[in-house]
């Protein structure tokens, strides 16, 4: 018999293919928009003004200014000018520093948001903004912060450095890994991300060889839009709570920490629900989830060890009591100890379950 569920339905309008940020300039019309304010990393600030030339008169500006974990302060600055340039809508180009930064406008001034993800980070199609202000990360979710269209353009993933393509995409693995067992999972959703481990387990290595393989830069880029859709639409437990002490307190690198830490909790939570997780055991192989995932990490070149982002065994003892000082939902219970002895595995890098 079927489970049941709740499908909430998915809000964002989604074009995909190469080629797609052509149609820019009609994705905003059709949302009412003339004016709309063009954003990305400095790094992409070239890709940016090539986009806002190409939408002509609707361009108003250029805002180059997005930064990792979306600090207040450069919000504030983007906010005074899309209110200076006369935009009611933003076209955020980039990864998911700049598609926080969209959030943060739409949040504040009711902006429309188009995005155009170039990474598999996996932000374009969540209700959630994490935001910082004074060394604090908060997060919160709201469908004011949903983007409306995004375009997923395969193209403008071609430029995305093999180390970046590697850890963006364990990013998006472990969306979907938390989406597998969430509490508010439903069919559709894990229609999509069995498609999903699938598409990156055959797309990655070919990236590897080579960077500009068209067609399995598509595989990655539906595979990611397949994940962010999981974390914009159910819960997220463990993993993405550390992955969250750890960038933080601890100011690990966003993709990093998630591609390190991932074989370790889903061996962690495979202990409680493994029927659950067989989707991941059978696309990576390894006869487990968190074994297979270990065996993909490494045979991608993707980083095993926390030890190999700066953390010390020392910080392992403060990561857990931070991860364990508020209750949330996960299949497997939380204490103390048992987190300890997972972050001592992840830091050792050691295969789980060996
Ligand atoms: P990023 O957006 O910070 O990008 C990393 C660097 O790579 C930047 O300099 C960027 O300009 C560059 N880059 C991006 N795409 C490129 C491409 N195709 N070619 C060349 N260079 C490229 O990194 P990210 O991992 O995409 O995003 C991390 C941030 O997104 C974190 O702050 C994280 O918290 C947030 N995030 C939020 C959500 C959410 O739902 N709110 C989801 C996932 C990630």
């Amino acid at each position: 018999m079927m489970e049941s569920f709740v499908f909430p339905g998915l809000t964002t309008r989604v074009v995909f293919g190469s080629g797609t940020m052509a149609r820019a300039e009609e994705e905003i019309r059709r949302l009412g928009h003339d004016r709309v304010l063009v954003l990305s990393t400095p790094h992409q600030k070239a890709d940016a003004e090539k986009l806002a030339g190409t939408i002509g008169a609707l361009a108003a500006g250029v805002f180059a200014g997005a930064t990792m974990h979306t600090p207040v302060e450069i919000t504030d600055t983007a906010v005074e000018a899309f209110r200076a340039s006369g935009a009611t809508a933003v076209i955020s180009l980039g990864g998911g520093s700049t598609t926080g930064l969209g959030k943060a406008i739409a949040l504040r001034t009711g902006a429309d948001q188009v995005v155009i993800p170039t990474t598999y980070a996996g932000s374009e199609m969540t209700d959630i903004l994490g935001e910082t202000s004074a060394g604090e990360k908060t997060t919160r979710r709201s469908p004011d912060i949903r983007p409306e269209t995004v375009i997923y353009d395969v193209d403008l993933t071609l430029s995305l450095p093999v180390a970046l393509t590697v850890t963006s995409a364990m990013n998006a693995i472990a969306h979907a890994m938390e989406a597998f067992y969430a509490p508010d999972r439903n069919p559709v959703i894990v229609l999509m991300i069995k498609d999903a481990m699938v598409a990156f387990r055959d797309g990655i290595p070919r990236l590897i060889e080579d960077p500009h393989d068209r067609a399995a830069r598509s595989k990655a880029l539906y595979a990611a839009w397949c994940c962010s859709t999981a974390l914009g639409y159910v819960q997220m437990a463990l993993h993405h709570k550390l992955a969250h002490v750890f960038g933080g307190s601890f100011d690990t690198p966003h993709a990093e920490t998630h591609a390190i830490l991932l074989p370790y909790t889903a061996a962690f939570n495979e202990a409680a629900v493994p029927e659950l997780l067989t989707p991941i055991a059978e696309a990576f192989g390894g006869g487990s989830a968190g074994g297979g995932l270990w065996d993909f990490a490494k045979s991608v070149g993707s980083p095993l060890s926390l030890k190999a982002i700066g953390i010390s065994e020392d910080d392992l003892d403060r990561a857990t009591a931070i991860a364990v000082r508020n209750a949330y939902a996960n299949p497997r219970p939380i204490n103390p100890g048992s987190i300890r002895e997972l972050l001592q595995t992840a830091w050792e890098g050691r295969r789980p379950g060996d």
